[in-house]
């Protein structure tokens, strides 16, 4: 595949300036391609995995076209997302950093029309656009397209699975007829070449092959697994590398849910993006991750296509994807920039053979490999373990404990025997804390202590800061009641075992009695529904107070300032099998 270096590309000064001050030693395989095409005002489909550069592909001819001197919308580049739209926008940026007088804007549903409007007013020349609010704003007469050289669909196939097809093509009837057209999509179904023949003229092919780009960076695996065990399996995998940064795939909205609670029950610093995510929210989510600010994103693929971060370690497949192209894109995540990153995909049942498929028709290339067993996993954390160690000492990271020391060896203790001491002491701590969950294959507080480390969970702060640390405490042991393959794994253990809610002995002041349909009938304990709620609201712990079983129905106090939030966001979740229906108590009711 053919790379090279950008000024052989016929770049202006200003782009090779800025390219430089990206940091981009030389054009990817599709830039290399692209631009010398889109300089020359040749219509171009690109077809590449995700990560491999598309949108500097697209960027840079189309800054190239503009003149900025003229105040009016000469590009338009239209994407799936709102994120894809800020993303692509930042891109151009700064790639036209050095290009003075260039303005760009992204327009997506959600903001206010005021602020985009101004920009469009300003003389924005880029517009980076939701199919949808493009053509709210070419209705309203603030978007006008009459000036337009270059147009460009980012990501074609997924605006046309999100049902963008008719107002893509609005949006292309209304455009000049004498303007560039870049396309790119990942996948090539009919729709799309029927675009493509529509709305072109004779463009130029470009072709990067997917797996060719990805597979060697990335070592790909899979594991047959009980579906019961699969997040079992997830946090083996989780604490046997030492993850700390990587995406998990869910192909629904429910299973993302799911399991970003059980995750966050379980300690894992995770947060999760769908489809019925607002919009602020999905920013502040993306952002986060961005930042690192949790360890991992669960997401669905549409939630999650587009999101550029780059160098994961990991990106999981808990549920097996629709095809080799989904596979590829989610895998084309990690192992970015020359790093090597990891791929995990669990089957279950006859997903196997879906899975078969995949890999024979998709020339994937993934191996199967055996659970990591719970001694693997403890050798792992054993190693873990005594690497901190090490490199504490090492790095001199710590501060010298001199006195406390002398004292000990005045009394006739070695300094082995003291460290030894130590060691066991930050071991037994774990062990106690870990029970009933006996050998959690968990990251234990004594390497956390090790790495002179705060457990994660009272860190998290900023826009979206879960209750994190109160909200762990919650956390209910749900899994180890759970009849699972393996025994359950808690990275904090010791907070859930503290965890002991007294009966209801009758209403607190400040709380306010909800009614939910579970009792013992459904085996409910309270640390379930304590568990869901901290989950499901991310509220802190104590907005719970007394909670009370009763066969059918169980009783909850909640803070009264919540107790809204709590009933709207509980309603229709699912507990064992059981849908929520929350009713409040009225004050004198009696159960
Ligand atoms: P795609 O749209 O194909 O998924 P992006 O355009 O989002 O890929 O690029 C992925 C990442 O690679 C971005 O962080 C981008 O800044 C970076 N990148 C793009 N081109 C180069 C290059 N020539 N050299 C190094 N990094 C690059
Ligand atoms: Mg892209």
């Amino acid at each position: 595949m053919e790379k090279r270096p950008f000024n052989e590309l016929g770049l202006s000064p200003e782009l090779l300036k800025a390219v430089d001050k990206m940091g981009f030693e030389e054009a990817s395989p599709i830039q290399t391609a692209v631009i010398p095409h889109g300089l020359a005002g040749k219509d171009v489909v690109g077809q590449s995995a995700t990560g491999s550069g598309k949108t500097a592909a697209f960027a840079i001819p189309a800054i190239e076209k503009v003149d900025v001197k003229l105040r009016a919308v000469q590009v338009l580049v239209l994407c799936p997302t709102r994120e894809l739209a800020v993303q692509v926008a930042e891109e151009f940026g700064k790639l036209a950093f050095f290009k003075k007088g260039l303005m760009e804007v992204p327009i997506y549903g959600g903001q206010s029309y005021e602020r985009q409007f101004r920009a469009l007013h300003a003389g924005a020349q880029v517009v980076i656009g939701t199919p949808g609010r493009v053509m709210d704003h070419m209705a309203r007469g603030t978007l006008k397209l009459d000036a337009l050289k270059v147009v460009v669909l980012d990501e074609a196939d997924r605006m046309l699975d999100m049902g963008f097809r008719d107002d893509i093509e609005h949006i292309l009837k209304a455009v000049p007829e004498q303007r560039q057209c870049l396309f790119f999509s990942a996948t090539m179904p009919r729709a799309i070449q029927d675009l493509i023949k529509r709305y072109t003229r004779d463009p130029a092919w470009v072709r990067i092959e997917a797996h060719a780009q990805n597979a060697p960076q990335v070592e790909q695996i899979y594991f047959e697994v009980d579906r019961r065990s699969k997040i079992e399996l997830l946090t083996r995998l989780v604490d046997y590398h030492d993850f700390r940064y990587g995406i998990i795939f869910c192909s629904t909205k429910i299973m993302v849910d799911e399991l970003d609670e059980h995750l966050h029950a379980r300690g894992y610093s995770t947060d999760r993006l769908h489809g019925d995510i607002t919009q602020a929210q999905r920013t502040r989510v993306m952002d986060k991750f961005r930042r690192r600010g949790f360890e991992f994103l669960v997401a669905t693929d549409v939630a999650a296509r587009g999101l550029d971060v780059d160098d994961l370690e990991v990106v999981f497949n808990f549920d097996l994807p629709n095809d080799a192209e989904d596979y590829t894109h989610r895998v084309g995540r990690t192992g970015r920039a020359g790093r090597k990153g990891m791929a995990f995909t669990f089957v279950a049942g006859r997903e196997l053979y879906k899975l078969q498929n995949m890999i024979h028709y998709g020339r994937l290339k993934i191996r199967r490999e055996n659970i990591p067993s719970m001694d693997e996993v403890e050798e792992a954390r054993g190693n873990v373990f005594f690497e901190r160690l090490r490199a504490t000492l090492e790095e001199k990271k710590f501060k010298s404990h001199d006195e406390m020391f002398g004292r000990l060896m005045e009394q006739g203790h070695t300094s082995t025997d003291i460290a030894s001491a130590l060691i066991h002491l930050l071991q037994g701590q774990e062990a106690e804390a870990a029970k009933p969950a006996k050998a959690a294959p968990t990251k234990t507080k004594a390497e956390r202590i090790a790495a002179n480390e705060a457990p994660k969970t009272v860190s998290s702060g900023g826009p979206v800061s879960r209750p994190a640390a109160a909200g762990r405490e919650a956390s209910p042991p749900t899994i180890t009641e759970h009849p699972k393959g393996f025994s359950s794994g808690d990275r904090f253990a010791a907070q859930k075992r503290s965890f002991d809610r007294k009966p209801r002995t009758g209403r607190e002041p400040g709380f306010t009695t909800v009614s939910f349909n579970v009792g013992r009938a459904q085996l409910i304990t309270p640390a379930d529904l304590v568990g869901k709620i901290a989950g499901v609201t991310r509220l802190p712990a104590n907005v719970v107070g007394a909670i009370d079983i009763h066969e059918e129905h169980t009783l909850v106090d909640v803070a009264t300032e919540h107790a809204e939030l709590v009933m709207a966001k509980l309603a229709g979740i699912r507990i064992k099998n059981q849908s929520l229906k929350p009713a409040l108590v009225p004050p004198a009711a009696n159960y």
